[in-house]
């Protein structure tokens, strides 16, 4: 299965990516770790990558697209790939489409896991840390017996700036106009398929499953 998946912050999109991959039995290829691997080989486009980051530049389009071709073309990828942070523009999912038509390698779907921007909100705010023993929980889905308090230490429980509503909101704003494009983009390909993020983990992977069908 050729597989580009898409979702926002704190759609769930990793846990979906990670149980797709075991189920299906084909790789997982995050933009991160692709470029990890190319650099950490030495290819040439790899450190082509790395003199960029060094630099504290973002990586040009035609070194990530480079990239992104010699992984696919890789012998594991053969029976499918799971795509996880790329294409991000639709420059790049049009390369992709370049690439995968000349490894005569058409995607199966573009899977966009959907959540309400209000329920990802509340999910990324909720997290609460412990001062004194750095304990997590969440307010939604793991609560403390008495709010404000650690249940472990009885210590106080803080937010940390990154998970603050301004800051997530902003973040959340910025994925959802970036991604916009893209989402048309597949959707006019025929690509896009909206599984709704907002049911238990076991239920969305069950949708993805029946989405699938009978695909290896
Ligand atoms: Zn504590």
């Amino acid at each position: 299965m050729k597989l580009v998946l898409m979702g926002a912050p704190g759609a769930g999109k990793g846990t979906q990516a990670e149980r797709i991959v075991e189920k299906y039995g084909i790789p997982h290829i995050s933009t991160g770790d692709m470029f990890r691997a190319a650099i950490k080989g030495g290819t040439e486009l790899g450190l082509k990558a790395k003199s960029f980051m060094d630099a504290g530049n973002l990586v040009p389009d035609e070194v990530t697209i480079g990239i992104v071709q010699e992984r696919l073309g890789e012998k594991d990828c053969e029976k499918g790939f799971l795509l996880d942070g790329f294409p991000r523009t639709v420059a790049q999912a049009d390369a992709l489409e370049s690439i995968l038509d000349e490894l005569n390698r058409p995607l199966d779907f573009a899977v966009n896991i959907d959540v309400p921007k209000d329920n990802l909100m509340e999910r990324l705010t909720g997290r609460r840390i412990c001062k004194s023993c750095g304990a997590t929980y969440h307010l939604f889905f793991n609560p403390p017996k008495q709010e404000g308090t650690c249940d472990k230490c009885g210590g106080e429980l803080y937010q940390r700036p990154d998970d603050n509503e301004e800051t997530v909101g902003r973040r959340l704003e910025v994925y959802l106009q970036q991604t916009k494009p893209l989402l048309d983009f597949y959707e006019e390909k025929g690509y896009l398929k909206n599984i709704d993020g907002d049911q238990e983990i076991d239920k969305v992977f069950s949708d993805l499953q029946n989405l699938f069908g009978g695909k290896q």
